[in-house]
């Protein structure tokens, strides 16, 4: 396959679908899934939460994540390995390059909602050092092509092209380039990234194959890279590969397994258990999700059902964490959740969103957002400080301010020997309106709650939704629905699980309190029952200008208990309120929170508290210590934990 019958191709989708002339466009699609996500392009918000974060990403942690890899070398990798400076491999991984892909990704999304000309052009100068990077066949890993003799890791054996694929990150490296220049395509139009893309991927395609190179990539993500490849060109090889790379995991034809910490143990189809490494493991699983849609394969979404629910119901922290243990950044055993020790790695949180939303683009099911939503708000968001210059890479349950959980560190780094997770934060951010709305026929979903509006081509009509609401401090949520002409659809309307009496959907947690308070829903002022399907509640009717729904979700505190065989949970509580986690930390309780008891009978009340992290409700309470004395309560969203220097932290407090 070549270059130029890529641009027929593109040509001919541009005919079909009747896009203007001028840059080429990509098509806004979700190709193979029944429901397409509203791109983030056309859904503009004005809520307190997210803008905030995503204007922190745009001005601060981009121009950070840039800066550090300018000074580390990232960017001179490409300048040396393309001839254009003098000098060796700079950095201890051999996957340095994807940082500079993954923030691309990030600026690139940024870039269509806040048109940056200074920002583009660097994008675009670097983008020049990458292609200077590229040998000439296609290849490009920038330490492999500088001097395959040496290695950046003792871990990674020196060697030619391809050689020790389980850690020398080469297809890992090309994977993150797919989808950075995918992004970068759909979001400029421009065709400078995702050339040096298809050029790799069709090497790729010549060098790995049925008959030929037949071992698979030690770090998945080539998967996902491809298939968004797919996407960009409609090449089915590109498809074709990425399930190729799947279906060599677990078959011991052409290579000598891995093993069960790059999920390369049993074949993929008949693998039912989350474990190994986290991030490897939740990026497999959002590329089986995809080849379960695309290509109707009833083996692979048994597989990632299967997974799904033994990740849901057995290895998954109330903050929406996956992957329990720092040895091999993996999963545990069933039901082994960790506190102290508890890893959850940012960017396994962010795989969690990327594969929870593939879920429900194939099933239309809120269980999925559910999850997604989780994770979202609580141990994603809490990777990241408020200033968007301190990360965690591992997000964990409770300190005790001397177990050095953040990489060898008590408190938030500014970045880290091995940086996947603060690129990630910058690629995942400014998606994030991405997951508000969805389509599919006449069914138009509202699965996260954010203050603003989107512009949604329904089948007949174009329709603008926009939402006021203070969520997530309040449940109040008004939804107006603006088509341009009337018409008969139905608004799928998302009531959180949390709401409805389960914390999660399986029975890993539950409520260990009653509320009485119902979900509410109102149409024009007029009340009405939920009619409820596959977690939403549907109002199917023929819509008009300016009608208006009102939901309510109420947000009382409420006690979360875990699941028995939770051994390090037993006897224990957490709080949560709406979609958040809260935690007690030392520097709002006297300097510690390890001894506290929170009994069933304490009262606690909500307090909005204006002056902290930008504004943020607070649980208090009269408690007691572990000796009976009666202490004071203040808790904290999860999220927000770690601002004001290490010290003790605790999700899961005894009751008794
Ligand atoms: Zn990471």
């Amino acid at each position: 396959m070549n270059i130029r019958n890529i641009s027929k191709i593109s040509l001919i989708i541009l005919i079909i679908t009747g896009l203007s002339c001028g840059a080429e466009k990509p098509r806004e699609q979700q190709m193979g899934y029944p429901i397409t996500a509203v791109s983030f392009t056309k859904v503009t918000l004005t809520d307190d939460f997210w803008s905030g974060r995503i204007e922190t990403n745009r001005t601060v942690t981009i121009p950070f994540g840039f800066n550090k890899c300018e000074e580390e070398g990232r960017i001179r990798n490409f300048a040396r390995a393309g001839g254009l400076l003098e000098g060796q491999y700079e950095g201890q991984m051999p996957f340095d390059d994807t940082d500079v892909y993954k923030i691309i990704e990030g600026a690139s999304y940024s870039l269509t909602i806040h048109p940056d000309k200074e920002l583009e052009e660097y994008i675009d100068e670097t983008i020049e050092k990458i292609a200077a990077a590229q040998e000439e066949d296609g290849y490009l890993c920038t330490w492999k092509t500088l001097n395959p003799k040496t290695t950046p890791a003792t871990w990674v054996k020196p060697g030619p092209r391809w050689h020790h694929l389980a850690a020398s990150h080469e297809l890992y490296n090309a994977g993150h380039m797919y989808e950075a220049a995918y992004a970068h395509h759909r979001a400029t139009g421009k065709k400078n990234f995702l050339n040096i893309a298809l050029k790799n991927a069709d090497l790729i395609a010549e060098t790995f194959g049925p008959g030929k190179n037949m071992e698979p990539p030690g770090h998945q993500i080539i998967e996902t890279g491809l298939i968004k490849l797919y996407r960009a060109t409609n090449d089915r090889e590109y498809l074709d590969l990425a399930k190729f790379f799947l279906d060599q995991r677990g078959n011991a034809v052409g290579h000598k397994l891995y093993g069960p910490y790059n999920q390369d143990h049993v074949p993929v189809t008949e693998q039912d258990e989350a474990v190994g490494h986290a991030v490897r493991a939740v990026y497999m699983y959002a590329a089986m999700t995809d080849i379960a849609g695309i290509m109707d394969d009833s083996a692979y979404l048994n597989a990632v059902s299967k997974i799904w629910d033994n990740v849901v119901s057995k290895k998954y922290y109330i903050t929406g964490g996956i992957g329990a243990r720092h040895d091999g950044e993996s999963f545990g055993d069933n039901y082994e959740l960790p506190n102290l020790t508890s890893y959850n790695e940012t960017c396994a949180a962010i795989g969690n969103v990327y594969w929870n939303h593939r879920m429900f683009l194939l099933h239309g099911d809120a269980k999925y957002i559910d999850v997604l939503e989780r994770t979202l708000y609580n141990g994603l968001i809490s990777g990241v400080s408020l200033s968007g210059d301190l990360f965690f890479y591992p997000n964990c349950l409770e300190s005790d301010g001397k177990y050095k959980f953040n990489r060898g560190t008590l408190t938030r780094q500014p970045w880290f020997d091995c940086s996947c997770c603060p690129s990630n934060i910058i690629r995942f951010i400014p998606s994030v309106p991405e997951y508000i709305y969805a389509r599919r026929n006449d069914s138009l979903y509202v699965n996260l709650f954010v203050a603003g509006k989107a512009d949604i081509d329904m089948d007949k009509t174009n329709v603008e939704v926009s939402q006021e609401t203070n969520y997530p401090w309040d449940g109040k949520v008004v939804i107006k629905v603006n088509p341009q002409t009337s018409q008969k659809f139905a608004v799928r309307i998302r009531i959180p699980g949390w709401a409805l009496g389960k914390p999660v959907p399986s029975d890993l947690y539950r409520y260990a309190d009653e509320n009485i308070e119902k979900v509410t829903l109102k149409i024009n002022s007029d009340s009405i029952d939920l009619n409820m399907d596959k977690g939403y509640a549907v109002i199917d009717r023929k819509w008009s200008k300016d009608d208006v729904i009102e939901l309510n979700l109420p947000m009382p505190i409420r006690r979360v208990v875990a699941h028995d065989k939770v051994k390090d949970d037993l006897n224990k509580v957490a709080l949560v309120r709406g979609p958040l986690v809260y935690c007690a930390e030392w520097v709002d309780n006297d300097g510690k929170v390890l001894d506290m008891v929170i009994p069933d009978d304490a009262e606690l009340k909500t307090e909005h508290r204006k002056d902290l992290f930008n504004g943020v409700t607070v649980i208090i309470g009269d408690i007691l210590d572990k000796s009976g004395e009666e202490r004071k309560l203040t808790a904290i969203p999860y999220y927000a934990w770690s601002h004001r220097g290490p010290g003790e932290m605790a999700v899961w407090l005894p009751r008794k």
